[in-house]
Order: structure tokens, then C-alpha cells, then sequence
């Protein structure tokens, strides 16, 4: 059971197309928590939308969609790189009752306070490069108009998103006028109008029938009249980039004071990754090396500076 994302293109036309099918890494991502069904309509939907901006953007590195709410969810994260692995968590607050008909407003904006982040953080990094940060508006009913709308102020882009997602599966199609450039009159009325039309086709699509079929049958219902360039499928993946190393820096920068009274307390410090629930245990000797290596690091840094 791969995953799919399929890339085409309306002949001719200026409009580009995506459709992007997240069931084994979906699942995956759930196999260690369930999440309650409103949360996971929203974590999948944000999920499937990070894929289809990834696979458009052409950017080496990874996108980070990140909203925190001010509900009981206080925080969704959905992590893609460029090679569409994929890693999602959300995080409820101790109380959280949700009930399945809860809307995203409720979930994360229910004061107004909800803040939602797209990070682009480049690989290799040149030095004092930093990562492109935007905020995007929570001005709409679902994440699909929120995106919308966000690409239209911030990219002048004509976007258009159908999503849905459910415990099994998160499916979503991507529709994007590309930027005029020049040419005759009439190519830009026709791709005008072919823009307008598949939006008409897209917008025929109800949930339940994102959720109940595959890409091609998808594809083949809503633009079976057209002539559509189609490309080779690429494969997202699930993907956690947690190390054990990551997690001894998140410790040695808690501090010495923090950690010690931790392993006074129970003898071990246990974390999960939020990410994919891997287990990372520390007993006190492992805490005590962090903080050695620590030292050490410093150490060695020093002669070098003194020498220049
Ligand atoms: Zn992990």
C-alpha cells in the first residue's frame, strides 16, 4: 500500500493540478494515539494540504504548518520536506472534551486568539540565513479556505483546495491558476475559462466521495472531457526525524538543575516523541554523560579561539 501523488497539468490552458491519497502514512502517524474525530478531520486535512504545497513548491527543505490554538487543541504541527515525508502531531489540552461535530473554529480559535505558521526552513542553511516565516489569517471555516485565501494575498495565486480526511485516509485536490505571462488575448480567455470550468468540477466533489475513492476514479469523474497532461506519481512517506541525540540536547537545554531533580524524583527520565511514540529512556548514568559530553564540547571549542 503506497501513497500517491499525482501531478497533471490542462493542456494548453495555465492551469496546474495535483492530487495527493495519505493512507498508510496517515495511519502511521496514528498508530500510537487516536485522536478524537473532529481533530482527526483537521490533522489529516492539514496533512494532505502540506503534500500538495510541498509537491508545488519546488523548495529544498521542509514546510512546518503549525497552529496553535486557544481550545482544547493547543497545538497542531504538520511537517514536509521536499521528498514528501511527512510527520503530524497535535497536542489537546488536559481537559479536552471534543465532540465530533466541533468546527476548526472551535477547535483552535475560540477566543480569536488561534495563531496559524507556515515555517519554509531551508536545508544547509547558509550561516545567518534564517528560515521564512508566514502567518496565515484563520479567516475561514476549514483549512481549504484558509490556504485559499492566504495564497491568493500572499502569492497573488489563484488556489483552490478540496479536502477530507478520516481515520483511514486523507485525500485532497489542488487546483492552480498559473500567473499569466503575456501571450495573445484569447490564450488568456481560454485559460480563464478552463480555470473557472475545473473549478465548477471541483466544486461538484462532495466529502464522502473524496473519502470513498481513489485518485484515478476521482480524476476520471471530474475531468474525464479534458485533455490533461498527466505526470509520473510521486510517493509520500511517513517519516519521523527524531534521534536519541536530538533528544539529550532537548534535555542538556532544560539544564543540569532540571534534569538531576527529575532523576531524583523516579530514578529515569522517559520521552515519547510526540511525532511517532518512540520510546527515549534515560537513567541517571546517561544524564550524568550528557552533561560530561557537554563540558567536553566546550573544551575542545576553546584552544581554537585562543589560537587565532
Ligand atoms: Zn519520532
Amino acid at each position: 500500500m503506497t501513497d500517491t501523488l499525482q501531478k497533471f497539468m490542462f493542456e494548453h490552458a495555465g492551469v496546474r493540478g495535483e492530487f495527493v491519497e495519505l493512507e498508510n502514512s496517515w495511519q502511521q502517524m496514528q498508530s500510537h494515539r487516536q485522536y478524537p474525530k473532529a481533530v482527526q478531520t483537521i490533522l489529516g486535512e492539514l496533512m494532505a494540504a502540506s503534500a500538495l504545497l510541498s509537491a508545488n513548491l519546488k523548495f529544498d527543505g521542509t514546510m512546518i504548518m503549525q497552529i496553535h490554538g486557544d481550545g482544547p487543541v493547543k497545538l497542531m504541527v504538520v511537517e514536509c520536506d521536499a521528498d514528501l515525508r511527512l510527520r503530524a502531531t497535535a497536542k489537546l489540552a488536559d481537559d479536552a472534551v471534543i465532540e465530533d461535530h466541533e468546527s476548526l473554529h472551535d477547535l483552535v480559535h475560540a477566543h480569536g486568539q488561534g495563531r496559524f505558521v507556515i515555517t519554509l526552513d531551508p536545508n544547509n542553511k547558509m550561516p545567518g540565513q534564517q528560515a521564512y516565516q508566514g502567518i496565515v489569517p484563520l479567516d475561514g471555516e476549514d483549512i481549504a479556505t484558509i490556504i485559499e485565501n492566504y495564497m491568493l494575498r500572499s502569492e497573488q495565486l489563484d488556489t483552490k483546495l478540496w479536502l477530507a480526511a478520516d481515520s483511514k485516509v486523507a485525500r485532497g485536490l489542488l487546483l492552480q491558476k498559473l500567473p499569466d505571462t503575456g501571450g495573445n488575448v484569447s490564450h488568456t480567455d481560454s485559460a480563464a475559462e478552463t480555470w473557472d470550468h475545473a473549478v465548477l468540477l471541483g466544486d461538484t466533489l462532495k466529502h464522502e466521495e473524496i473519502l470513498g475513492n481513489d485518485i484515478a476514479t476521482l480524476m476520471h469523474r471530474l475531468f474525464w472531457e479534458q485533455t490533461l497532461r498527466v505526470f509520473d506519481p510521486l510517493h509520500p512517506v511517513f517519516h519521523c526525524t527524531c534521534t536519541r541525540e536530538k533528544v539529550g540536547d532537548m534535555l542538556k537545554m532544560l539544564g543540569t538543575a532540571e534534569v538531576e531533580s527529575a532523576i531524583a524524583d523516579s530514578g529515569r527520565i522517559d520521552i515519547h516523541c510526540d511525532f511517532c511514540g518512540k520510546h527515549y529512556g534515560f537513567d541517571a548514568i546517561d544524564c550524568a554523560q550528557l552533561f560530561v559530553a557537554n563540558t567536553l564540547t566546550e573544551g575542545t571549542a576553546m584552544p581554537a579561539s585562543i589560537k587565532h
